[in-house]
């Protein structure tokens, strides 16, 4: 049977009266559920060890004999500090103990004591977190450590959750069918739960969290992709009736050849898009991997079908820069494109939105400006949004209500390292361009220190006098106290004096969009020779005729936005040039720049981002979109995750999943979070 009525509480656990269970709840534990699902994150180890084998930060116990005098020392209201001075096998330690002053009349030289604590290798200082006189008398060798707060404290929660393992030993049912355990050889539930509280050995302490981990990505997946099935089903898409041949003419007619990857990714949107479900799929390629003409195909696929077309850019020289390469690739085939941004204003304003709503205008550029209350489309049947993550989930979601579910295509030039594309994107399917159209000049990749600054001008000024231009990036506007990095308005000033008779242009964050617009216009006709900016530039601009980026403090970067810099050159045909100077003191720095020299592959240096920076970098921080795992880590456990995922996918669509008994503990927690309600859908 399974406890699906009334769960036990914690307050069932003997020993647990009111006040426990009212601190308890203070850290989210209510029922025995709760409880045996509040992981340890770390084991202290009362193993008495010899200090030779144990790393730096390392938590052992050990043993042995005070050696000093301890030295008391109080600071802020009644907190104190001990240290003493203890020998243990051929090591003489200091052992800092905090608030616990009533140890200094009690340890004399000769005693014996144990201690656990955190081993600082470099100091030889061992920080106590438990201090015993004489030798300690242990239940267990390793015992968990809970993160907790207020009054509750590791112990009581070791108590508590030993008391709880013992007073419910059948509480927990298996949840996973037999096959799964079979073929994945998992440890069964309940030993592994007990496990992870108390392990018994290192092996079997792994084979718990591997169990545990793959459950809690199982429940995870089928969350999502039980949601996404129901959705398929219950939300009435758009069927877009293709008129296929204009399409294969206009692919025809294309300046080039598709590449195999394009021509994959464009099957698969177009697939969606006639299909009757709406489509939400994230398309991402490195920059140049042509991801603009797929937009233009599926586009005009809309405009075949009878619907029209939007592209939303995050700001206004993108969205004029789409508006006139799709101008350049629509126009054969007779489809106006027209832009919508906040300078289109008044008169003209009311002419575009009276032609959008009648439906004469077929595809729609343009920024945030889309979005707003009076834009009405006749009939929108597919939105492509530009980097994607620079827009939030409600604007997004705005514009998609314009239409009536009309199909939305993401597209992203910063690459999404497998691991977390499979996770974060649960609910979104995935179309990877990962192929860069042939004859491409390799950029070439240089990383040099900041003493060498003479010999980078040198080199920009020849490549100026060959008629190219040069991008300079600084990771500040201003000069900071804090920092001492290279800013803005100094390498600006600086550059200006050091070559005369070039125009030196500067950009950054605070100018106001018309200045933006103003600076980047002279860029883009060659009235400016050098554009000193910040980063303002990373996304999508396009100068085919520069040809130099140089990169100031570039260890300061991540490497998945150096590689956005370097993309803004290389859209020529000329040989192009990317110039990272740093100093590079630190190991990871030095690291990060050898891998920028080494590869010009967008998806392996995001796989090293992160590696070296972490998941959370990857959005921004406010919408990481990142679910969180109690147990399981995403980039760690990411095999796991992949093999959960296609473990659910697979679930969902077998009607057995839905009906029989052996499936009832994975259905349950979908029920419980109303994810077979419809009204829950957006
Ligand atoms: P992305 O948007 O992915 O950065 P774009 O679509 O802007 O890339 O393409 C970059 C450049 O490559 C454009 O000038 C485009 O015309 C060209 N291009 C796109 N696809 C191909 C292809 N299959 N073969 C040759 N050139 C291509
Ligand atoms: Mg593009």
């Amino acid at each position: 049977m399974t406890f699906t009525g009334n769960k036990p509480l914690v307050s069932d656990i003997r020993g647990v009266g009111d006040t426990a269970a009212e601190e308890l709840k203070e850290i989210g534990i209510v029922t025995l559920d709760d409880l045996f699902s509040y992981f340890p994150y770390r084991y202290d180890n009362y193993e008495i060890r010899d200090l030779a084998g144990v790393r730096d930060g390392e938590y052992v116990t050990i043993a042995g004999k005070v050696h000093s005098v301890p030295l008391l020392t109080f600071y802020a209201k009644k907190r104190s500090r001990l240290a003493v001075r203890v020998l243990t096998g051929r090591y003489l330690i200091t052992i800092i103990a905090f608030n616990r002053a009533y140890l200094k009349k009690k340890l004399k030289p000769g005693d014996e004591v144990t201690v656990t604590g955190k081993w600082e290798k470099r100091r030889a200082t061992l920080n106590a977190s438990e201090f015993h006189l004489g030798t300690a008398k242990r239940d267990e060798v390793v015992a968990p450590v809970y993160p907790v707060k207020g009054s509750m404290t590791v112990k009581r929660m070791r108590k508590i959750v030993s008391q709880a393992l013992k007073q419910f030993p059948d509480y927990l049912e298996e949840n996973l069918p037999e096959k799964f355990l079979n073929d994945y050889k998992l440890m069964p539930r309940k030993e592994a739960v007990r496990e992870i509280h108390f392990p018994t050995e290192r092996a079997r302490l792994y084979q718990a969290r591997r169990r545990l981990v793959y459950e809690e990505f199982l429940n995870y997946e089928l969350k999502i992709q039980a949601y996404k099935q129901i959705k398929r089903q219950s939300v009435q898409g758009n069927k877009l009736d293709i008129q296929w041949e204009q399409v294969q003419h206009f692919i025809g007619g294309l300046p080039f050849t598709l590449t195999k990857a394009q021509r994959r990714v464009t099957d698969e949107v177009l697939r969606d898009m006639a299909s009757g479900f709406s489509m939400n799929r994230l398309l991402q390629g490195d920059v140049g991997s042509g991801k603009t003409a797929v937009a233009a195909i599926a586009l005009y696929a809309a405009v075949t079908a009878g619907c029209q077309g939007a592209l939303m850019a995050p700001t206004e020289i993108l969205a004029e820069q789409h508006a006139e390469s799709l101008q350049k690739l629509l126009a054969p085939f007779s489809v106006d494109v027209a832009l919508l941004t906040g300078n289109v204003r008044g008169k003209r304003r009311r002419q575009l939105l009276d032609e959008l709503k009648k439906g004469h205008i077929k595809i729609l550029v343009g920024t945030h400006a889309l979005i707003q209350d009076d834009v009405v489309f006749h009939s929108l049947g597919l939105v492509v949004t530009d980097e994607q993550h620079r827009f939030g989930v409600l604007q997004r979601r705005t514009l998609r209500i314009k239409g009536r579910n009309p199909d939305v295509l993401y597209m992203t030039a910063t690459p999404i390292p497998r691991t977390l594309a499979i996770s974060v994107f649960g609910d979104m399917d995935v179309s990877t361009i990962d192929e860069l159209p042939g004859g491409r000049k390799k950029i070439k990749t240089y990383w040099v220190r900041h003493e060498m600054l003479n010999r980078v001008i040198q080199f920009m000024k020849s490549e100026i006098l060959r008629g190219r231009q040069a991008y300079v990036i600084c990771p500040l506007i201003e000069e900071s106290e804090q920092l001492d990095v290279q800013n803005a308005l100094d390498v600006h000033a600086q550059l200006t004096q050091a070559l005369p008779g070039f125009h030196v242009g500067l950009m950054h964050g605070r100018l106001s969009s018309e200045e933006k617009e103003e600076v980047m216009d002279s860029f883009k006709n060659n009235r400016i020779q050098i554009l000193v900016s910040t980063t303002v530039v990373e996304v999508g601009v396009d100068v085919p005729n520069a040809t130099l980026m140089v990169v100031y403090d570039a260890d300061r970067f991540g490497l998945s936005q150096l590689h956005q810099l370097r993309g803004r050159v290389g859209r020529g045909s000329y040989q192009s040039y990317c110039v990272l100077l740093a100093d590079a003191r630190s190991e990871a720095g030095r690291e990060k720049m050898r891998l920028m020299t080494e590869t010009a592959d967008g998806f392996k240096l995001s796989e090293f981002d992160l590696k070296l920076r972490g998941p959370g970098d990857f959005f921004g921080k406010q919408q990481s979109g990142l679910p969180e795992f109690k147990l399981a880590d995403m980039v760690h456990d990411y095999r796991t995750l992949a093999a959960a995922r296609n473990d659910a996918e697979r679930l969902v669509k077998n009607p057995l999943f839905w009906q029989n008994e052996t499936f009832l503990p994975l259905r349950h927690p979908l029920e419980v979070a109303g994810i077979l309600d419809h009204s829950h859908l957006d």
